[in-house]
């Protein structure tokens, strides 16, 4: 099958095709090509508080512009990459290009905007990637403090001791803590036990269809009042209809992501729609003035 899709064919995408060491090498070689080159990016989808209408952070989304393939998403690749060990390499990557271009949001817009990033669950508990995050400390410290990390629920509970000091030493740069996707682990309740996050993002899957029961309705409700006794913000992701967005409102979720908003979208954009929304406030408007 390889040789029938030709010599340029990048196969790592799906491990089942090739032979796994050929395909790793050359994972390898691309993935360091790539951010030599740029051509690994980030885009960056709006989070919209709900009480204000207004958008107060953005989550960075990596992109690659892969250049036989194209542009590639990160489920493409990132598994990949956290099989051969990668992963790490693409956090810091992520981290700094973050911090820069916060430190350009705050210059260019005023605006005290935040960046939220994925960590993977290896790369923050890990003595690498928290020592290039003390690293940079104090040429970025005031931008530290806009800047979240979201972690996903797979194996934080794995080294939870790595995870809770590394957990502390974020926190004292000012760094906020997101769970990200929570709700499609096996044990999400085991971590709010164990760790204090700053932020719970109800993952998509919880946001209701038109055919949704009425189980659907209350799991949501009590997930949100669950973060609001834990003292933890809430985000909804995946908000993809109106009637979501005011069924999440009249639940008193803080903040809402998704198509209905707006799609992730370049740097420039950001900018751009930061600026719009300095001179024409979005909370005097209808929601339907965030859609893109
Ligand atoms: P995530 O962190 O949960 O990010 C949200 C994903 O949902 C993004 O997909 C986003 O484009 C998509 N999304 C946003 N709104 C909607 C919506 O209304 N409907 C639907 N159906 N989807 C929506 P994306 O960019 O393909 O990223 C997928 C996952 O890859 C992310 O999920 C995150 O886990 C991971 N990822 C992305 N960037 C990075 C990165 O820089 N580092 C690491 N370690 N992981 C990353
Ligand atoms: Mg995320
Ligand atoms: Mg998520
Ligand atoms: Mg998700």
């Amino acid at each position: 099958l390889a040789k029938l899709k030709g010599r340029n064919q990048v196969f790592f995408y799906d491990q089942k095709y090739t032979n796994k060491n050929v395909h790793s090498h050359k994972l390898e070689l691309e993935f360091s090509d790539a951010m030599f080159n740029q051509d690994l990016y980030l885009v960056f989808q709006p989070i919209v508080n709900l009480s204000s209408n207004t958008i107060i952070s953005a989550e960075c989304l990596i992109r690659w512009n892969h250049p036989t393939l194209g542009e590639i998403l990160p489920s493409s690749f990132i598994n990949e990459l956290q099989r051969i060990g990668k992963i790490i390499e693409l956090d810091v990557y992520v981290f700094k290009s973050a911090l820069k271009h916060l430190k350009t949001i705050h210059q260019l817009t005023g605006k005290k905007f935040r960046l939220s990033m994925n960590v993977s669950a290896v790369g923050f508990a890990s003595a690498y990637f928290s020592s290039v995050v003390e690293e940079y400390k104090k040429e970025y410290a005031k931008e530290l403090e806009y800047l979240i990390f979201e972690i996903t629920e797979q194996t934080l509970l794995e080294n939870l001791n790595d995870v809770k000091a590394a957990m502390e030493g974020y926190r004292a740069l000012g760094i906020q803590i997101a769970l990200d996707d929570f709700g499609t682990g096996y044990s999400s309740l085991s971590y709010l036990h164990e760790l204090h996050f700053d932020i719970l993002k109800i993952d998509r899957s919880f946001m209701l269809k038109k055919q949704s029961s009425s189980k659907s309705l209350i799991i949501l409700e009590a997930v949100i009042s669950l973060a609001r006794a834990l003292n933890m913000t809430t985000t909804a992701e995946g908000v993809e209809t109106k009637a979501q967005l005011s069924k999440i409102n009249e639940l008193g979720c803080n903040n809402g992501q998704g198509y209905y908003f707006s799609r992730p979208f370049s740097f420039e954009s950001l900018i751009e729609m930061l600026n719009y929304e300095a001179k024409e406030p979005l909370d005097s408007t209808s929601s339907d003035s965030v859609k893109k």
